[in-house]
């Protein structure tokens, strides 16, 4: 089992040992050592990285990682080989210097997260009602899962509000192996699991805040989180998920949001607090715009539609009609050849053009008297022409290369429906 140095002191970046062992974790390679301050994943927190200096030899460590016995797995980031690998075989390299070196920034960050996360079950606890189940603590968002299905706003920034004052009060935050006795007597959020070892169970307590048994790195005042944002709450099978930032991940993210803000209301040319109402206007005013515009292409389609059975011969058909259509969009399309084919008799071939991609849009719809089938064809044609599409025998969509022509596919319809009909 390895010595965890880093529950001594989680400021602590760089130590020195011997004994290194070569060995293997999940099938990555790995450096197993008597004693560690690299904190092994667990317990919500993600492993730590840095170095292992052996001898001459300096290792870049990805993960870090415990096993069922207890030892500590420094996963290296590629297989070891050359002369260190020989002096592993030897069995000579447990005699060899160890200097190992953590990833400063990773290690601060999943201390703040990790501090952030403590003071916010708190305070979700003591604001909202809502105890923590769960937390997970990633490499770009962190959160947490309560036993309640939901929490007002109004609560959830009452607990924000709280934990940031805690974080302001920069309180020390410390860690004790008291004796069954002491812990019996300890007001703790959470029962025991997990972090019993050796010497006990392990208990991280905010001075005046919070007990909690936690086997993890955490910041030693609450200053040094900087601040807690909750940015996010989700349902998660029947319990809430609330999503969370601490320290510089805070800031960054809240920066992000508010150059987001910005720009919008740039683009609107209003204050970030009138945004929301300008883009609830700017939607009202399309959804107008939208309403007439259905209006007015469904009294089009109707115009053309006559247009088209007043020139439309006598015979009984079916008759193959085609319209371009270059400035209609695919809704247009299919308001306008179902129009067209109120009259039985016509297979109604409508092409527009997407002005994203360039391409033909076509759509292909017959009347009740109509013989061809619409999705066969415009499946045929899509290989045949290096487009795509399909759909039923009544009615298919389909879309071709840029300039291809509506009246070379009417063309095309009107032999397959010559050479659908009985002769
Ligand atoms: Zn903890």
């Amino acid at each position: 089992m390895t010595e965890k140095l880093y529950w001594a002191d989680a400021t602590a970046l760089a130590f020195e040992t011997t004994g290194a062992v070569l060995s293997t974790h999940d099938d990555r390679t790995s450096i197993v050592l008597p004693r560690t301050l690299f904190y092994p994943e667990g317990g919500g927190q993600l492993g730590d990285a840095g170095t292992l200096a052996i001898g001459e030899v300096e290792l870049s460590v990805v993960d870090t990682q415990i096993d069922g016995d207890g030892a500590i797995h420094h996963v290296l980031g590629a297989p070891l080989q050359g002369e260190l690998a020989a002096r592993f075989r030897e069995g000579a390299a447990a005699a060899l210097p160890v200097r190992g070196s953590l990833d400063r920034a990773r290690r601060r960050d999943h201390m703040a997260q990790h501090t952030a996360q403590h003071a916010l079950s708190r305070a979700l606890a003591d604001r909202a009602k809502a105890d923590t189940v769960s937390a997970r603590l990633g490499a770009s968002l962190c959160t947490i899962d309560v036993n309640r299905p939901g929490i007002a706003n109004q609560d959830l920034h009452q607990a924000e509000d709280l934990v940031n004052a805690i974080v302001m009060d920069d309180v020390a935050v410390t860690t004790s192996f008291p004796s069954a006795e002491e812990l019996a007597t300890l007001s703790l959020r959470k029962q025991p699991n997990a972090e019993k070892s050796a010497k006990g169970v392990r208990v991280v307590t905010i001075e005046g805040f919070d007990v909690t048994p936690c086997g993890g790195t955490h910041c030693t005042r609450t200053g040094q989180i900087g601040q807690v944002r909750i940015v996010g709450t989700e349902k998660y099978k029947g319990m809430l998920r609330v999503s969370f930032h601490g320290g510089a991940r805070a800031l960054s993210d809240a920066r992000f949001r508010h150059q987001a803000l910005l720009e919008i209301s740039t683009e609107l040319t209003c204050g970030p607090h009138d945004a929301l109402g300008a883009v609830l206007k700017l939607r009202a005013e399309a959804k107008g715009a939208r309403e007439k515009l259905d209006g007015a292409r469904a009294e089009l389609a109707e115009l053309l539609a006559q247009r088209v059975r007043e020139a439309l011969p006598q015979a009984p058909g079916p008759h193959v009609v085609h319209l371009a259509r270059p400035h209609d969009d695919l809704a247009a399309l299919r308001v306008l050849a179902g129009k067209l084919t109120e009259d039985a008799r016509v297979v109604a071939l409508v092409g527009g053009h997407d002005p994203g991609s360039g391409e033909t849009v076509l759509v292909v719809q017959r009347g009740a008297g109509g013989k061809l089938d619409c999705g066969a064809f415009v499946s045929a044609e899509g290989k045949a022409r290096g487009g795509r599409g399909g759909g039923r025998p009544e009615r298919a969509e389909g879309r071709f290369p840029r300039g291809t022509s509506i009246e070379v596919l009417a063309t095309a319809a009107s032999v397959a429906l010559a050479n659908s009909l009985p002769s």
